[in-house]
């Protein structure tokens, strides 16, 4: 109890007596409603010990629901397309992290620490704009993402390297050793950083297709591949938990897990569940941008204790920024989460949250309303791909409507008839947001956004 409140209290000056280290680790399109902790039906022992350890989000969202533009926003705090980068890079985009950005990891290594990143990187995979020139003092992964290479079911593709460092040290690798690598990557650099405040970024390549799962989990679960992956990804989470321990650095670590996005329902059993909210990935919908968010902290989150407050992954950044005695700018759209985490009384993030597509303001999210503006969406034509197989995709269309996520979740009850009051105030508060960020169904570019870097496309 003495340490608990020695370290609540040094928190709440904004000056920890010894930064505590982080550990940030993102499963790629995994869904709400995967997790068992998330009432989900696959065995995740190791999460579920995370969320009974720490904190479970009911609540939490990703900036966008697609890979690139979701990093974007956990590594700097800005709503994505602030800073220009939206959608999904791929190996021909001609845009990258800009190098003014200040990614978390450039933050945390200014105030000390080693730095680190296993795993998918998709901010940029040209020389210029790999994660060492954004901060990170070791990698090994992706670029990109791992369907992006010459086996991919209905697209052309490259090859795909494979980078240590900046160098390219294989293409088309072995993809049944993604989440391995990832795992020893991270349990190698936790074993050599007893001494030093370190940041471990590992965004695993796993649960995105092309499903790929190592030989010892092939078949473990008997539910399918998307189960053995998810087996192995959780058992990946159980070896780096089991590394802060043994190095003695449990009770001065942050652990955070979630996911970039939701589940990519074009691949059906390939795919996860949305755990009954609407839509998936690449939409505003709950389905594509709410997703598992876990934490531990000990000293400040209760264990055991759950949030149902709305958070974003953009309030990583300043969070965690502060907890390591740092300042954050004031030009980051995310909000400092500690009163939240703590469980303070009345406690709320303090700012309605924006669900951009590219660069379309969608919808925005305050308190427990959501007001969707009409937007275009995509949506599976019928039952969802088999094996690895997409299904067919089709546009439907979405009018004005107000949804109550603390009775409907599931957005199916338009309610803008009868609170038009309440739609009045969301427009209000949505015109502000448009003047700074921009909107692309107004033909509005905001007077906050910023380029990103630029390359010729070749
Ligand atoms: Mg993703």
């Amino acid at each position: 109890m003495a340490v608990f409140i020695v370290m609540l209290a040094s928190v709440a000056c904004g000056q920890p007596e010894q930064p505590p280290n982080v550990v940030l680790l993102m499963a790629d399109d995994l869904g709400y409603g995967d997790l068992g902790c998330y009432g989900g039906p696959n065995s995740t022992p190791h999460l579920d010990r995370l969320a009974s350890d720490g904190l479970r989000f009911t609540d939490f969202y990703v900036a966008q629901a697609v890979c690139s533009a979701s990093r974007a926003a956990l590594l700097t705090g800005c709503y994505p397309h602030r800073i220009g980068i939206t959608g999904a890079l791929g190996p021909l985009s001609p845009v990258a992290l800009h190098p003014r950005e200040t990614t978390l990891a450039e933050a945390l290594r200014a105030l000390g620490y080693a730095t680190a990143i296993y795993g998918k990187w998709h901010l940029g995979h040209r020389r210029p704009s790999l994660p060492f020139h954004h901060g990170f003092d070791a990698y090994f992964g992706l670029p990109y993402s791992n369907d992006m290479w010459p086996r991919h079911p209905t697209h052309r593709f490259p090859d795909l390297p494979l980078i240590d460092g900046t160098a390219i040290i294989a293409r088309n690798p072995d993809q049944r050793r993604l989440t391995e690598w990832s795992t020893r990557g991270a349990v190698q650099f936790i074993a050599d950083h007893r001494d030093q405040p370190f940041f471990l970024y590992v965004p695993y390549s796993m649960p995105h297709v092309p499903l790929h799962v190592s030989e010892r989990y092939d078949g473990v679960t008997g539910r399918g591949l998307y189960a053995d992956v998810l087996a192995e990804l959780d058992a990946s989470v159980g070896s780096i938990l089991a590394a802060i321990d043994d190095a003695g650095l449990r009770d001065q670590t942050i652990v955070v897990f979630l996911s970039d996005n939701g589940p990519w329902l074009a691949y059906g059993d390939h795919a996860g569940s949305a755990g009954g909210l609407r839509e998936g990935k690449a939409t505003t919908f709950e389905g594509g941008v709410r997703v598992p968010c876990l934490v531990r902290w000990p000293g400040v989150v209760r264990p055991g204790s759950i949030c149902r407050q709305p958070a974003m992954a953009l309030d990583w950044f300043p969070t965690i920024v502060r907890a390591a005695g740092g300042d954050p700018s004031p030009g980051v759209d995310g909000r400092d989460l500690t009163p939240l985490l703590r469980g303070d009384p009345g406690a709320t993030r303090g700012a309605p949250l924006f669900f951009y597509w590219v660069n379309e303001l969608q919808a925005i999210r305050d308190g427990r309303w959501k007001l969707h503006f009409p937007h275009e969406y995509r949506t599976l034509r019928g039952p969802g791909g088999t094996g690895g197989q997409p299904a067919e995709m089709t546009t439907a269309r979405i009018p004005l409507s107000l949804f109550d996520l603390e009775t409907d979740p599931a957005e199916s009850r338009n309610l803008a008839n009868a609170h038009p009051d309440i739609v009045a105030t969301l427009e209000r508060i949505a015109d502000a947001a448009r003047a700074d960020l921009g909107d692309s169904a107004r033909n509005l570019r905001g007077a906050g956004v910023r380029e990103p870097a630029r390359f010729d496309s070749n």
